[in-house]
């Protein structure tokens, strides 16, 4: 890891500006290794020097992974002019790493969502390449039967002409109201309604469930979320 000055890993932090920080380590309140220094562009490396403000360790991180259970009526989007986005849902403290969706989920769909500041691996994660499987679990209107589930294992033909990989349909119950749990291993825009409106049924209900191997933690509300755990990091990686 690279040596970062003083001010940068406390501005980072969100510590405060380098004008307040040079000030407040000129007074005395920063120890780095135990010793009070003065001068706020020393270089140290954030990882391996114990950090300290007014006696408070600094956890010195670059990246932030949250998971939230995405509630309806909230736009995964940095900003929006009209809704509440689901960075509108995080605390404070969050706020300084710039964190925004790993990519989307409608309006009206609820469930697992990944926040981060990790461009990579957003990136890397989002490839359509890399056909990552993403589970819902769906309420759709009209009895979902084995023909569905053939079709959506053949590739659903979209309203675009777009031929959809082999998806996996599971049905938990089939009458009026079906509930039903789909796997895709893309992610074009509104993609499970569009595929149950090519056969002829509507998604009343829609709520993530996993991204690869990695399931939404089940005693998230909706609208609540929590930093992931290294394991279900490494899950994701
Ligand atoms: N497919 C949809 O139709 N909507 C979503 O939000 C996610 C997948």
């Amino acid at each position: 890891m690279k040596m970062m000055r003083l001010d940068r890993i406390l501005g980072n932090m969100g510590y405060g500006s380098r004008k307040d920080l040079k000030k407040l380590i000129r007074h005395g309140a920063v120890k780095v290794d135990g010793e009070v220094v003065k001068k706020s562009s020393i270089n140290i490396n954030p990882y391996e020097s114990v950090i300290e403000i007014n006696g408070e360790k600094v956890e010195y991180r670059e990246y932030i992974y949250i998971m939230m259970n995405k509630p309806q009526n909230v736009i995964s989007a940095t900003y929006d002019n009209k809704h509440k986005t689901v960075i509108d849902l995080l605390e404070e403290k969050y706020l300084v790493f710039n964190p925004f969706p790993m990519g989307r989920l409608d309006i009206d769909t609820e469930g697992l969502l990944i926040i981060t500041n990790d461009g990579k691996l957003s990136h890397e994660i989002l490839s359509p390449k890399k056909h990552i499987p993403k589970t819902y679990y769906a309420h759709v209107k009209g009895i979902v039967d084995k023909e569905d589930i053939e079709a959506f294992k053949d590739g659903i033909i979209l309203d675009d002409g777009y031929k959809t990989l082999p998806s996996q349909l599971i049905i938990k119950e089939s009458g009026n109201i079906s509930i039903v749990e789909l796997t895709i291993y893309e992610g074009k825009f509104h993609q499970v309604k569009r595929m149950f409106k090519q056969r002829q049924k509507e998604v009343k209900y829609l709520k993530r469930i996993a991204m690869g191997e990695l399931k939404i933690d089940e005693k998230l509300n909706l609208g609540d979320y929590r930093e992931l755990t290294d394991e279900e990091l490494n899950v994701l990686k």
